[in-house]
């Protein structure tokens, strides 16, 4: 009886689902208050608002407001990583 050996090649390719890292230069936060919106500056481009913040003294990150639909700046950062001098 010859039993022919089977060849079990699992060929599994796993499709590496890479998340796409992009740097999210802008975050969307839902719920701006409309307060907040009239009082800030609004960019009407993301490289505006990008570049505004990258040209400020604090760290400032826009994000599309949901009231207006243009950009704004928030000095809200989740996480400090700044360190105090
Ligand atoms: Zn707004």
């Amino acid at each position: 009886m010859a039993q022919s050996p089977m060849l079990v090649q699992e060929s599994e390719r796993r499709t590496a689902s890479r998340r796409a890292e992009m740097p999210k230069a802008v975050a969307k936060m839902p719920r701006t208050r409309l307060s907040i919106c009239v009082r800030k500056r609004r960019f009407a481009s993301q490289s505006d608002a990008i570049a505004t913040a990258l040209a400020a003294d604090i760290e400032l990150r826009p994000y599309v407001c949901d009231r207006c639909g243009q950009y704004h700046l928030t000095s809200r950062l989740k996480g400090k990583r700044r360190l105090a001098p």
